[in-house]
């Protein structure tokens, strides 16, 4: 069949796709082929994320041990797949190949083109006669287009020895049209007395400690069922490398030039098990994972990093009285270039909803010690007062329509209303802020905690806390935000149920959050 470039736009697929098709077909031609494989290669699931309304990237990755003598050879392998309208496959849409690189240890991004927006997709890998499990996708609606709503879920923190990952299992039974994890998915090290089950081994440093790390958490088939629910949107926070890193600096004696080199293996394995757009996996200790991800008019997303290019904490870190270091003003938490790249995004964006997904909690929240100084967490935007007076000046300049944090990082569910200045309570809310609680880091958590009462009246900005499990489903539409707290009584014990403990709501055009 002859292609000219008419035919390719009638068929709304334009030069650029082009050009990274026949990049991809190169080198699945240069890849091994496959006519048998020993076992099941598959034995991680499937995986989707970062949804354009015309692509989406799907993933999987092969097991090692069955892919016989080509492991000797260091080749790439052919792995074949199929999208589908509907999980029969009663009519593949489209088939075709993609190549699994021994250098990405036998991962597979196929970063898929030419799809229709706001549309349910299918899809399943093939090789040697072995079939996948089928994993669910959705496009994002198409640029200029308002949906009537939109559906998403957003979780972090998984510590696997801390508990089952129920929780997930009942995020892939929503359906959701996406879901945004903030990082915390595997962790480098174990702690507490009372863990589930047991880490493989102990803290890691190398690319292969990572690997074995990520195995350990995808093997789990609650995250698997997540993964193959819905497109995934994914960033990081500190435990995908070492606990607080900040930037080149560890919170114990490594040197700059350890944390780098054991950066760089972390970012790789984080590139090798995500289904992340990203023009390479192998970048070394720089990897730039922040990004936006557009949903029509109602929703306009950047998925942000906050550990990469932070200075480091203030006062050697902890909850802290202030400090000169932590007045600093050139201290940053996201570093001049992803400072400039989000506030020109927010200052653009004409989406209804302008969300930060990000990691660490926004709002302020004040303690006080035994001599009723003031004290704040130094990891947190408390830390970086500065650079969070900024962001919210910026935000007012800009009149960012409905701006809205979302975080994880702190195990714990809080709403929060940004105010402009937070010593006064009376001044003007910014934005809205969704902390959500962990999946299992922490273990089962309660509802409430003995300080809580003095926690909310030194912080009347704060709307909500809870210290039980789960994860935060957000509804919205034009007019509307609502974002539904879910908790588990139990991660200690695997099948708990998941309850809505809160529901928040947001009205469009009016900052801050009232329950529903
Ligand atoms: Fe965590
Ligand atoms: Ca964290």
């Amino acid at each position: 069949m002859a292609f000219n470039r008419r035919t390719f736009l009638r068929q709304g697929i334009n030069f650029t796709t082009l050009l990274a098709a026949s990049t991809l077909s190169a080198s699945v031609l240069g890849a091994t082929r496959l006519a048998k494989v020993s076992g099941n290669p598959f034995y991680l699931g499937v995986a989707s994320g970062d949804p354009r309304p015309d692509s989406v990237v799907i993933w999987t990755r092969l097991a090692r041990e069955t892919l016989g003598n080509t492991l000797s050879r260091n080749e790439p392998v052919a792995v074949d797949y199929e999208i589908a309208e509907s999980a029969s496959f009663s009519t593949v849409y489209r088939k075709g190949s993609a190549a699994a690189l021994p250098e990405l240890g036998y991962s597979v991004h196929l970063d898929l083109q030419g799809l229709s927006p706001g549309k349910e997709y299918y899809y399943r890998w093939m090789i040697g006669g072995e079939v996948s499990s089928v994993g669910r996708t959705k496009t994002a609606p198409a640029i200029d287009a308002t949906p009537e709503s939109f559906r998403f879920g957003f979780a972090s923190c998984q510590q696997y020895e801390h508990g089952y990952f129920t929780a997930l299992d009942h995020m892939a039974k929503e359906k959701f049209d996406l879901i945004v994890h903030l990082g915390d998915y595997i962790y480098e090290e174990s702690w507490g007395d009372e863990n589930v089950r047991l880490h493989d081994a102990p803290e890691m440093y190398t690319l292969d400690d990572y690997r074995a790390r990520y195995e350990l958490y995808k093997s789990d088939t609650d995250l698997q069922a997540a993964h193959a629910s819905a497109p995934w949107a994914v960033t990081w926070d500190d435990h995908e490398v070492d606990d607080n890193y900040a930037n080149d600096i560890a919170i114990d004696e490594q040197t700059p030039e350890q944390l780098l080199t054991r950066r760089a293996g972390a970012y790789q394995a984080f590139y090798e098990f995500m289904p992340i757009r990203l023009p390479s996996g192998r970048q070394g200790a720089s990897m730039q994972i922040y990004r936006p991800l557009q949903f029509g008019t109602l929703m306009d997303m950047t998925i942000l990093d906050t550990r990469q290019y932070r200075s480091d904490q203030a006062c050697r870190d902890g909850m802290k009285t202030s400090c000169d270091q932590h007045r600093d003003l050139s201290r940053t938490l996201l570093g001049e270039a992803q400072k400039d790249w989000l506030f020109r995004r927010l200052h653009n964006s004409e989406a209804t909803w302008n969300v930060m997904a990000q990691q660490v909690m926004m709002g302020r929240l004040l303690r006080r010690d035994e001599i009723d100084e003031e004290m704040y967490l130094m990891d947190i935007w408390d830390g970086y007062p500065h650079e969070r007076d900024e962001l919210l000046a910026r935000l007012k300049a800009a009149e960012t329509t409905n701006p809205i944090v979302l975080t994880g990082d702190i195990h714990s569910n809080w709403v929060n209303n940004i105010l402009s200045d937070f010593s006064d309570d009376s001044s003007e809310v910014i934005a809205t802020e969704f902390v959500g609680t962990s999946i299992s880091s922490g273990g089962d958590g309660s509802d409430v905690s003995s300080t809580t009462a003095q926690t909310l009246s030194d912080n009347p900005h704060i709307k909500f806390y809870n210290r039980q499990r789960g994860y935060v489903s957000c509804n919205l539409t034009k007019d509307l935000w609502q974002s539904d707290y879910k908790v588990l009584d139990k991660v200690t014990e695997p099948g708990h149920p998941i309850r809505t403990r809160a529901s928040f709501v947001v009205e469009a055009g009016n900052p801050g959050a009232f329950e529903a």
